[in-house]
């Protein structure tokens, strides 16, 4: 931890970046995102098990980019939300300096994000057991106990967008599901509508969601709509050779290919 702070404080100093992201101790126990200007702010910068937010969303944000360069504290999953932001062309190394955490919760330096791309790949992405499980269990119900269950879990939804919000690829300065006119997805909260923003939300980020939860744990209703994501994950895997987040990449759901499998569309 003094590593990390010792880091951001100077690289503040030097003004090799402008603003330093990073975690800090918030309410009720839990972390929120530290905005550090100046260098003895960075010494409230924490990092533990209950830094589980996303600081990638933060990096599209103009409030936070017309500071100037950034410095990101990132731990793995949002390494990859950085490449695949640079993938999409949202973030570079003018603007942003990764201060990588590794899995084993030690601060990793990165010269540009060719580096941090590099050290990315050094990893798959996998789905815990749990929700592996759950999956699986998912799969094996009929069509109509499927659509029970998302019926079951999706209706009380009531679109607060808390989810929108904390995903680093909802980046969009006004999403379709904002829009009355034309009104392409029902705004009020619903059963249909519901559905409709759940599936729009999940093909938005297939080939793009670099699995985080972020999304899960900012739920106040704890809806389970990471499964989505990652259905999506393993149909990526299955059907179009897996993802993984790479700033030269081909998009999946962008890209055409004539050896494309397309066995799933009947
Ligand atoms: S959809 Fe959820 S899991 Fe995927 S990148 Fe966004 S916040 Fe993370
Ligand atoms: S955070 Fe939960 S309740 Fe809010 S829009 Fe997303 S799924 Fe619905």
């Amino acid at each position: 931890m003094d590593e990390l702070r010792k880091k951001a404080g100077e690289l503040l100093e030097a003004s090799a970046v402008k603003v330093i992201i990073g975690y800090e101790n918030g309410s009720d126990g839990k972390t929120r995102a530290l905005f550090a200007e100046k260098p003895e702010e960075t010494a409230r910068l924490v990092f533990d098990s209950r830094c589980v937010m996303n600081l990638a969303t933060y990096v599209t944000k103009k409030e936070v980019r017309n500071k100037g360069r950034i410095g990101l504290v990132a731990t793995l999953p949002v390494m990859r939300a950085v490449i695949q932001l640079a993938s999409e062309h949202q973030v570079d190394d003018a603007g942003l300096l990764v201060i990588g955490i590794t899995p084993e919760s030690k601060m990793v330096e990165f010269k540009d994000l060719a580096e941090v791309e590099a050290f990315v790949h050094r990893y798959q992405i996998e789905i815990d057991s749990k929700q592996k499980e759950m999956l699986d269990k998912l799969e094996k119900m009929t069509p109509s106990e499927r659509w029970d269950f998302w019926i079951r879990e999706l209706t009380p939804c009531f679109k607060c967008y808390a989810c929108r919000a904390a995903c680093p690829m909802c980046y969009c300065h006004r999403c379709t599901v904002d829009f009355n006119q034309p009104q392409w997805v029902p705004v009020p909260s619903h059963e249909l509508g519901n559905i409709e923003w759940h599936i729009m939300r999940a093909i938005h980020l297939a080939g793009r969601c670099v699995d985080c939860d972020a999304c899960y744990n900012a739920c106040p209703l704890a809806i389970p709509l990471n499964l989505l994501t990652k259905r999506m994950l393993l149909d990526a895997k299955e059907h179009l050779g897996g993802y993984q987040p790479s700033i030269k990449a081909d998009h999946l759901m962008s890209t055409y290919k004539p050896d494309d499998k397309d066995n799933f569309i009947i």
